[in-house]
C-alpha cells in the first residue's frame, strides 16, 4: 500500500517551530486528538472527528485508536516496546526500494501510520516528538540538541499556553516558600 499520509493533514492550530517532519506530522495529529484544551482544561478526545474527516471504516478506526493510545503511552513513557508488538500484529514488511526502505502492509491506515513511526525510528527523528510534561501536548523537538521539554517556553500562537514559563515561575515560589526565614 502506498502511503497516502498528504490526505492525513488536518489542521491542529498550532504554532511554528513545533511542526514535525512532513512524514512524521500526521502521527503527531493523531497523537494530539487526545488533548487538554487550555481553555477548559479537560482531557478532550476528538478522535471521532479525525475519523470522520479522514472517512475511515469502523474496523480501520478502532485499530488507529488503540495504536494512537499506545503510541501516546510509547511517547509519554520513552518506553517504545509496543512498536515491536504492532509490527507483528499488522505484518509490516520492509522492503528495498529506489535506494531506500519502505514499509508494506494490507492494514489501512493504522499500517500507513506504523510505517511512518518505523521510519522516523530509522531516520532518529521519532524521539524528538515529545509530550509536554505539563499539558500533555505532543510536539516536535527541533532544538539542536533535543533538550526541549515544554511544548512551548514563551506562549507562541493562540495555543500557547508557555508551559515552561509556568513551571519556571512554579520552581521559583517554590524556593521562595521553602527558603528559611532570618
Ligand atoms: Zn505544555
Amino acid at each position: 500500500m502506498r502511503n497516502r499520509y498528504s490526505c492525513l493533514m488536518v489542521n491542529s492550530g498550532d504554532s511554528a517551530g513545533q511542526v514535525a517532519p512532513a512524514e512524521l506530522e500526521p502521527v503527531r495529529t493523531l497523537l494530539n486528538s487526545w488533548l487538554i484544551p487550555n481553555d477548559s482544561r479537560q482531557p478532550t478526545d476528538r478522535f471521532g472527528e479525525l475519523a470522520g474527516e479522514l472517512r475511515w471504516r469502523r474496523s480501520e478506526a478502532a485499530l488507529v485508536r488503540e495504536l494512537r493510545d499506545d503510541l501516546r503511552r510509547a511517547v509519554e513513557s520513552g518506553e517504545a516496546g509496543c512498536l515491536n508488538r504492532w509490527i507483528g500484529r499488522i505484518d509490516l514488511r520492509p522492503v528495498v526500494e529506489e535506494g531506500g526502505v519502505a514499509y508494506r502492509h494490507e492494514a489501512g491506515p493504522a499500517g500507513d501510520y506504523l510505517a511512518a513511526v518505523v521510519s522516523a525510528v530509522g531516520t532518529g527523528t521519532w524521539k524528538r516528538l515529545k509530550a509536554c510534561p505539563d499539558c500533555r501536548w505532543i510536539f516536535y523537538d527541533n532544538t539542536r540538541n533535543g533538550s526541549k521539554r515544554w511544548c512551548l517556553m514563551y506562549a507562541g500562537g493562540p495555543d500557547g499556553r508557555a508551559c515552561g514559563t509556568i513551571a519556571k515561575v512554579r520552581r521559583y515560589r517554590d524556593r521562595q516558600a521553602s527558603r528559611p526565614i532570618s
